[in-house]
């Protein structure tokens, strides 16, 4: 059991269950707590423990290492819980960055809350927070969306749904699938959106590009090399057209209108259904126009 002063004792004579971060491309991004954490831990749980050895091995950790990875999360968990009431010191890892962000976890640490073990997080870098600290994008607000759907139909859906959302948004995309990605967020949100392409980050190949949503997808589909790596998007968060804005109904009808028919004639329909202002409604109308 590792009792330092700043970790506080603890009672009950069970060990602590670390979450440490470690490094999405490069080894110095690793913290000197998170060396300490995982060199004096009775055991790590790693989610690959081939892939997080030879990272051990260049930090010079001979802890030894078991495995936690999606398939065994249960059943290993509640193994690794019972090694903890009984006094041992465990550190989840994972193949790169923050556990539980996209990876696995979640169930061990739910478990150890239930059975009052102290979880310690040894926060350290994640693909997430380095895209939206670099992306030129709000940070006041955003949500982190976890993969884009594999296939075309729910990855049309799940781009879509988010259309209205004002927050910026943050996914993960894999580097195969790319192309068509973009694709699709240009067509369920607009080509004019601004997104930020943030790949190999931390790595030699870097590259971070901020840019519409039509200039990244035709820039990406003209250079193969984009199209390799680890990627994450961030995607400006729906702005309501300027100074406007329309009761849901009505804007619901306006842009069901404006798919089907000019926009004059969309705009006075509209006029007519809702008893709007023509000009209010025909300066909306252009905005969306524009947005599109
Ligand atoms: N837990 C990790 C974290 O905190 O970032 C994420 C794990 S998730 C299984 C892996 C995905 O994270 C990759 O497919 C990619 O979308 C993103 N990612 C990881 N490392 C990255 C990097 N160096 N540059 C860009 N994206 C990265």
């Amino acid at each position: 059991m590792i009792t330092t002063h700043h970790d506080g004792a603890n009672n009950s004579g069970a060990g602590q269950l670390y979450i440490v971060a470690t490094p999405i491309g490069n080894l110095q991004d690793i913290s000197p707590r998170a060396v300490e954490i995982l060199k004096k831990v009775d055991r790590i749980a790693a989610e690959d423990t081939r892939h997080s050895g030879h990272l051990l091995r260049q930090l010079d950790i001979n802890t030894h290492c078991i495995a936690l990875h999606e398939h065994n999360e249960r059943q290993f968990s509640e193994k690794i819980i019972q090694q903890i009431k009984e006094g041992s010191d465990i550190a989840l890892i994972s193949d790169a960055g923050t556990p539980l962000v996209s990876d696995p976890g979640y169930f061990l640490v739910k478990l150890a809350h239930q059975e009052k073990i102290r979880v310690r997080p040894i926060p350290g870098p994640s693909a997430l927070i380095a895209a939206l600290s670099a992306a030129g994008l709000a940070t006041d607000r955003f949500c982190f969306e976890g993969f884009v759907p594999s296939k075309g139909g729910p990855r049309k859906g799940f781009y879509a749904k988010r259309k209205k959302e004002a927050r910026t948004m943050v996914f993960y995309e894999t580097p195969h699938r790319i192309v068509e990605s973009l694709n699709d967020l240009c067509s369920e949100l607009g080509e004019q959106r601004t997104v930020v392409l943030a790949r190999e980050l931390t790595k030699t190949f870097e590259s971070i590009k901020n840019d519409s949503a039509k200039a990244l997808r035709d820039w990406v589909k003209e250079d193969s090399n984009q199209q390799k790596g680890e990627i994450v998007l961030v995607v400006q968060g729906f702005k309501a057209p300027e100074g406007e804005t329309l009761a849901e109904q009505t804007e619901h009808t306006l842009r069901v209108l404006l798919k089907e028919l000019s926009l004059k004639q969309a705009v006075k329909l509209t006029v007519d259904i809702s008893g709007e202002k023509k000009k209010k409604i025909y300066n909306f109308a252009l905005a969306l126009k524009d947005s599109e």
